[in-house]
């Protein structure tokens, strides 16, 4: 596959990707790079269950966040390249070891070849496409039908902060449009009898220090915009790393009171889904990204 002038994603930047290299801002080229292929438990208990997510991490990122815990496989890319038909088989490795569903990680600039694998092989488990807020709604449209839950972060409604901490334009609009395009394709959440998600959309944010004002805008947003056809996950797993460690605001953890300040807000808007503990915060639940399974 060759991308002659690639507009996956918001940036738009319009570069050639072709199968040995990519000159666009992600850095990814047309062929698909793969960190790690494995079961994970480290999701939401609708996500990981008891028998693990079937995650597959996806090399290279449209965004540049400061505080990013994936940095070496986000900004540096390494990662092993896989060919749309290895994807689909990837898919029947997971499936076999028997996981929950298959969980598509941070694949906004690779949609084509997602798309591609997933016209040769669809998993009977539900498809979960696990990003980071900054998609093309256009570039989603490629999905319809073939992903089954979107698992998007909602990052910021504060622009001024998605450009300083994650080198992003107009993110909160961008999010917006993005998310409604991920909820109309699969509707309200609904789960099977185990209570593990079969189709949805789960809105993620990560609450991030010195920012409740911030994450609360996020809520209200997600409130009157997405009511009740998505569930909210709140984060409190924030650890400062890569380039945040030397940041003034973003070198801590966050503390007891801006968490609970959230979850107040949260409540107050009677927003359904997930709530993480504090404790939660820390590098546990970063794998290890070694070509496991590549
Ligand atoms: S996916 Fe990469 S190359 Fe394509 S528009 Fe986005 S940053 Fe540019």
């Amino acid at each position: 596959m060759i991308i002659e002038s690639c507009r996956l994603c918001p940036r738009e930047c319009g570069r050639r990707r072709d199968e040995k290299e990519g000159s666009g801002f992600c850095g990814a080229s047309a062929a698909v790079r793969v960190a790690r292929i494995a079961p994970h438990y480290g999701e939401e208990p609708c996500i990981s269950g008891k028998r693990g997510s079937g995650a597959i991490f996806f090399s290279h990122c449209v965004m540049r966040c400061l505080f990013c815990q994936n940095y070496n496989i986000s900004h540096n890319g390494f990662g092993k390249e896989l060919t749309p038909e290895q994807l689909a088989e990837k898919y029947k490795m997971l499936e076999a070891m028997g996981v929950h569903n298959i969980n598509l990680v941070n694949g906004t600039h690779y949609i084509p070849q997602i798309r591609q694998s997933l016209l040769l092989y669809k998993p009977s488990i539900p498809i979960v496409f696990n990003c980071g807020g900054y998609e093309r709604a256009q570039s989603l449209k490629m999905l319809r039908g073939l992903v089954d839950v979107y698992l998007p972060d909602f990052k910021y409604a504060d622009d001024s902060l998605a450009l300083e901490y994650s080198q992003v334009k107009n993110y909160r609009n961008t999010a917006i449009d993005a998310i409604k395009e991920m909820i109309s394709q699969t509707g309200k959440p609904v789960f099977d009898e185990d209570e593990m998600i079969l189709r949805g959309t789960v809105i993620r944010h990560l609450v991030l220090p010195a920012a409740t004002k911030n994450s609360i805008e996020v809520l209200r947003i997600i409130k009157n915009v997405f009511s009740d056809n998505a569930l909210i996950s709140l984060m409190a797993q924030y650890t400062p790393c890569h380039g945040a460690l030397t940041h003034k605001k973003l070198c801590r953890k966050i503390t007891k009171r801006e968490y609970q300040k959230v979850l107040d807000a949260m409540f107050e808007l009677e927003l359904d889904g997930y709530a993480q503990e504090l404790e939660s915060s820390g590098d546990e639940f970063i794998p290890d990204f070694d070509l496991t399974g590549v």
